[in-house]
């Protein structure tokens, strides 16, 4: 091939979650970015209300992060850290995390995003229990509406039905109502207590539509768990390093887990990272006794590279003081999406726990129009706008650099796509 533009739909990239026989005719090619900005390949610019996908926490181009992984790459490119080796990054990246994390005495178990990060925590949860002695212990408890990645655990503890691809699936894994700790005591009881071994749980549901648990829901169930011995897992995937206004989310909630997953805002995006910290008791075996080995890990676990946006990202939202940002922006973003409660096209809105929020259609507008959510999401990016088509509802996750000024402008976008879809309709010109 020489250096010819390929033609469109000769296009070999298939999009993850996507429609690939429409997506492969009509795609938006992002091309640059800065800050909250970014510009598809005609120069278009759009405010990223997405924060990529949930992760650009600090916003783009910090040239702090920047540079410490120019910095990196010229210094030590790349390095494994299987069986003794190490990297500076590694290390310093591990004990910047095990500081900041609501877990004693956390050891970090790094991975290449947040697929890896939950598989690593569902085996290391059954391979605990097994060198504790209790091999029995193998049942894995996720909610309704969870989103855990799509690897083979992930996809088996997936509460979004639609996720659950390539069945069949790993065994022994339960769901259980998201908001019900009653629920989850039954479910304990009806599998067995001395058979479950670990209960996951997203801080705010992300994926399946920002849903906040209810009022003392996380930390009740954290105490069922603690109480029958099954270990608590915080997925903070999404949660993690601002997004909740905390490093992890789950401390807003008043729980102390066993383990947390993390990823996206570990680097914001700047390179692909993620983790699991782990509690001093879950480690202890593997940490303390010379015949329990965890054989797990992925080529790229502790890349140097990574390591060096994770440290440089952690400095940049603790000099620009982003968490607390983050906590005076969620009130901000709440009271801008309720201004648009009555909007005929919307049932409900989800905001106010964090910064992040969805905008749920009307089940009724959507019953036959299954397009509508896309048409939506499709016009307030004519507006300038990129928000996340989620299901049945729309998200948005803007980084924490953002100005009351620019959420005044992603309201008014939405407000202006969502009149937009619904003048079509009403004129039946829709198509
Ligand atoms: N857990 C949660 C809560 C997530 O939101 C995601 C990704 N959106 C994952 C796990 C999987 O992370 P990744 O896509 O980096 O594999």
């Amino acid at each position: 091939m020489t250096g010819q533009p390929r033609a469109v739909g000769a296009d070999a990239l298939w999009h993850p979650f996507a429609p690939m026989q429409r997506v492969r005719h009509r795609k938006l090619t992002i091309s640059r970015a800065d800050d909250v900005w970014v510009w598809d390949s005609t120069g278009r610019k759009y405010l990223d209300a997405t924060a990529g996908l949930w992760y650009c926490n600090v916003g783009h181009g910090r040239h702090e992060i920047i540079d410490a992984v120019t910095n990196q790459l010229r210094k030590l490119d790349c390095y494994q850290i299987f069986n003794d080796i190490a990297n500076e990054p590694a290390l310093e990246l591990a004990h910047a995390i095990s500081s900041r994390a609501p877990v004693d005495n956390a050891k970090v178990f790094f991975t290449s995003g947040g697929s890896d990060a939950i598989d690593t925590a569902a085996k290391l949860a059954r391979a605990y229990f097994t060198a504790r002695g209790r091999p029995e212990r193998t049942v894995l408890l996720h909610r309704t509406h969870s989103y855990h990645g799509t690897h083979g655990h992930g996809t088996a503890l997936a509460g979004i039905p639609a996720n659950r691809v390539g069945a069949p699936f790993v065994g022994d894994v339960e769901q259980v109502p998201n908001d019900d700790v009653g629920a989850l005591e039954e479910a304990i009881l009806a599998a067995g207590p001395d058979r479950v071994a670990a209960f996951f749980a997203e801080p705010v549901l992300g994926a399946g539509g920002v849903v906040a648990p209810p009022d003392g829901f996380l930390r009740a169930a954290a105490e069922v768990c603690h109480r029958h011995g099954i270990l608590f897992v915080a997925d903070s995937v999404i949660c993690g390093f601002g997004r909740l206004g905390n490093w992890f989310g789950i401390e807003r909630f008043g729980v102390r887990p066993d383990m947390i997953t993390f990823a996206k805002g570990v680097t914001s995006g700047y390179q692909p990272l993620g983790g699991v910290v782990v509690g001093d008791d879950v480690a202890a075996p593997f940490w303390e006794e010379p015949n329990h080995i965890f054989r797990h890990g992925q080529t790229y676990a502790g890349h140097p590279v990574a390591c060096a946006a994770g440290l440089a990202n952690i400095e940049v939202l603790e000099s620009r003081e982003l968490l607390a940002q983050s906590l005076r922006l969620e009130i901000q973003l709440a009271e801008r999406l309720r201004s648009l409660a009555d909007h005929p096209l919307l049932a409900e809105v989800r905001a106010g726990v964090g910064f992040l929020g969805a905008l749920q259609l009307a089940p009724e507008r959507l019953a036959g129009q299954p397009e509508l959510v896309r048409l939506v999401v499709d016009a307030i990016r004519e507006e300038g706008v990129l928000a996340r088509l989620m299901g049945e509802g729309i998200g948005f996750s803007p980084p924490l650099t953002a100005t009351d000024d620019q959420l005044d402008q992603l309201t008014d976008a939405v407000c202006a796509g969502l009149d937009h879809v619904q003048t079509a309709f009403s004129h039946g010109s829709h198509n």
